[in-house]
């Protein structure tokens, strides 16, 4: 029987008959990648630990008509401090089902997602950092490798450079950031759809108005207000997501917010909100992870 072997994280687990699991696996070497884990339920299975959600480990596989399946798996990262914080691990959990969403998506890029996958999963785990501002940093990551990072400099509308003055709204459907210009623009047009909607009925001839009122009225619908400091927080967040060095920018970070740590923490929570509802935009899906926290809070 062929084999070959990955060093992979377990991003999804289902049950499998009587006593296994199937694994979805997000590999170095392949990406996304589903494994039959054989008896991992059976009561103190050598391999049950180890398909546990979360643990990376370097597997042997047999190639299987359907599925492959496990022959042998060694344990490299379990993230221990990760299972005594129920905050942080789910955070990590919310990063495996943005790995189950969007994992098809990264292509050639598997290994360098693998990468930052397992260094932010480790970063939540060990480090004292905001688990929010943690999370938001990788969704920004994350989205740069899909190629759909949100446009933050400019304007999505009239490409001005966004500042802390002519911040307003961000866009869903244009990826981005709004000026304030252009923001009242949009609304001005989408209300004047509405005010004179029941002449648009009447009128089957004006299309090319009437189309361009509807795509107002669905841009407007798409916007969601941004202070200028809940658009800081997601500039920070993304260089934060682009520097290697991480924790070093973070003290740079950390030390000038010290007298601004509420006003920066609710910012951060806005910001996470914002690009998570993009997210759910971008993959027409709901995000069911971090249920739990809202849950609690
Ligand atoms: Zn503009």
């Amino acid at each position: 029987m062929a084999t070959f072997s990955l060093t992979a994280i377990n991003v999804g687990t289902f049950n499998l008959g009587e006593a296994d699991k199937i694994i979805t696996l997000f590999s170095r070497e392949k990406g996304m990648h589903r494994a039959v884990a054989k008896g991992a339920r059976k009561p103190g299975a050598k391999i049950a630990g180890k398909a546990e959600l979360l643990n990376v480990n370097h597997l042997l596989l047999a190639k299987g008509k359907n599925l492959d399946i496990i022959t042998q798996c060694e344990s490299i990262e379990t993230y221990p401090n990760l299972r005594h914080d129920l905050t942080r691990l789910t955070y990590a959990l919310y990063y495996a089902e943005l790995t189950q969403v969007f994992g098809q998506g990264l292509g050639e890029d598997c290994a360098r997602y693998f990468e930052r996958l397992t260094l932010s999963i480790g970063l939540m785990a060990a480090s004292g950092r905001d688990a929010a501002l943690l999370c938001l940093e990788f969704e920004f990551a994350l989205l740069e490798m899909l190629g759909i990072r949100p446009e933050l400099d400019f304007c999505v509308s009239c490409r001005d450079v966004l500042n802390e003055r002519n911040v307003s709204a961000f866009n869903h459907e244009l990826g981005g950031v709004l000026c304030q210009k252009c923001f009242y623009k949009i609304r001005a047009m989408a209300n004047s759809a509405v005010s004179v909607a029941p002449q648009v009925h009447e009128d089957p001839s004006d299309n090319f108005r009437s189309e361009q009122r509807s795509e107002a009225i669905d841009s407007q619908r798409t916007n969601v207000y941004v202070t200028p400091l809940v658009w800081k927080r997601m500039v920070l967040a993304r260089i934060g997501a682009d520097t290697i060095d991480i924790d070093v920018n973070a003290n740079v970070r950390d030390h000038a917010n010290k007298s601004n740590e509420a006003n920066m923490k609710m910012a951060t929570s806005a910001a996470r909100r914002l690009m998570q509802n993009y997210i759910e935009y971008k993959s027409g899906r709901r995000m069911r992870a971090l249920d739990l926290l809202a849950n609690l809070a």
